[in-house]
């Protein structure tokens, strides 16, 4: 019997099967960054329109713009922030009829502090409501030594999985810089782009048995669009990783949970070998911010003179129809939710959604 779910935020063992159909089923979620509802509203409006599910997640700088670059404390603006786009996305995922994963992307050690206000904010939702706000967090302590890195994971696991929020962890690193973390991908040690199996045996070692988790180890990916030549994607470290897990605990084929990070620019064919090796989720936020610059870029050029005067200088007609912004931010959702059609086109997840 093919999964359904109820459209809406999914937390919890609704998470797990939404997660486990993506594998079964051979396709992948494209995850989104956003920073404001009409990034937000794109990425559902595309998810509906493709009948896919799809993943809505927040950069620390993500929810500080959500709440506003003006306020002071800028701690307490990025965890209000997080909440304001849960509350948004909890409502609005009904209406558009899709399943959304709402995840927190990259969180260093200087970064834990946000999430554990979030999940502090979860589990008082978990009261009131009986959800949790977000799906899933994400911990990234990669660039400490990996006994490190397990310790925070292992210790925040348990109250995660508590309020039904699944943990996601990074393994070697991602190149480049998302918002803030990482760094230059001539500066890595080349061998940290790409995961040890036995790394990913010892993750699964020490955190499966406290909750839910989904790892994001390194193939090579990274973070940004680079000229070709400049990424070398070895998705078969996926696979070895699958392999040595499944092997060592007699589990069933693909026993993992991967995240591809820094999917913006791929070549279709890595993209496809990394579904096959267990991946449910690539994160696109590179693209996606081109493509929503691009179409507002687009209307300025064509209508120059309406962001520069209130009536046309030529004609002496008001111009409040071109300089609504209604009207430019629309472009750029459309154009948005254009990079997106590809995304899911990609993924395979094109009607696949399993909401009801
Ligand atoms: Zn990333």
């Amino acid at each position: 019997m093919s999964l359904k779910l109820k459209p809406g935020v999914v937390w919890g063992d609704a998470y797990k099967a939404l997660v486990q159909n993506c594998k079964e089923n051979r396709f992948a979620l494209p995850a989104v960054n956003v920073v404001g509802t009409n990034s937000l509203n794109a990425v559902l409006e595309a998810a509906a329109r493709n009948k896919s599910d799809v993943i809505v997640q927040l950069s620390n700088g993500g929810a500080q713009f959500f709440a506003g670059l003006s306020l002071a404390d800028k701690h307490k603006a990025m965890v209000l922030g997080a909440v304001s786009a849960a509350r948004h996305t909890a409502l609005m995922a009904e209406e558009y009829g899709v399943c959304v994963v709402l995840n927190t992307d990259h969180a260093n050690r200087k970064l834990i502090p946000w999430v554990r206000d979030l999940v502090e904010m979860s589990e008082r939702s978990v009261k009131q409501t009986g959800a949790p706000l977000y799906s899933s967090h994400m911990l990234d302590l990669s660039d400490e030594p990996i006994e490190d890195n397990l310790s925070v994971c292992e210790d925040m696991l348990p109250r995660m999985f508590n309020s039904g929020i699944a943990l996601e962890m990074e393994l070697g690193v991602t190149g480049g810089e998302e918002d803030g973390i990482g760094q230059d991908i001539d500066e890595v040690d080349n061998a940290k782009l790409y995961t040890q199996p036995e790394e990913v045996l010892a993750a699964y070692d020490r955190l499966s048995g406290l909750g839910t988790i989904a790892i994001a180890a390194a193939f090579g990916n990274v973070h940004g669009v680079y000229a070709p030549g400049n990424v070398m994607l070895r998705p078969e470290i996926l696979k070895d990783s699958q392999a040595l897990v499944q092997k060592t605990h007699g589990l069933v084929n693909n026993p993992l949970d991967f995240v591809f990070h820094g999917g913006s620019g791929s070549d279709p064919t890595d993209i496809r070998a990394a579904i096959d090796y267990g991946v449910f989720k690539m994160n696109v936020d590179t693209d996606t911010q081109f493509a929503f610059a691009k179409g507002v870029g687009a209307y300025v050029e064509e209508h120059t003179s309406a962001f520069k005067y209130q009536l046309n200088p030529e004609t002496g007609a008001p111009a409040k129809g071109f300089y609504d912004p209604r009207k430019w931010l629309r472009e750029g959702e459309k154009s948005m939710v254009d990079r997106l059609n590809i995304a899911f086109q990609q993924l395979g997840s094109v009607g696949q959604s399993v909401a009801n």
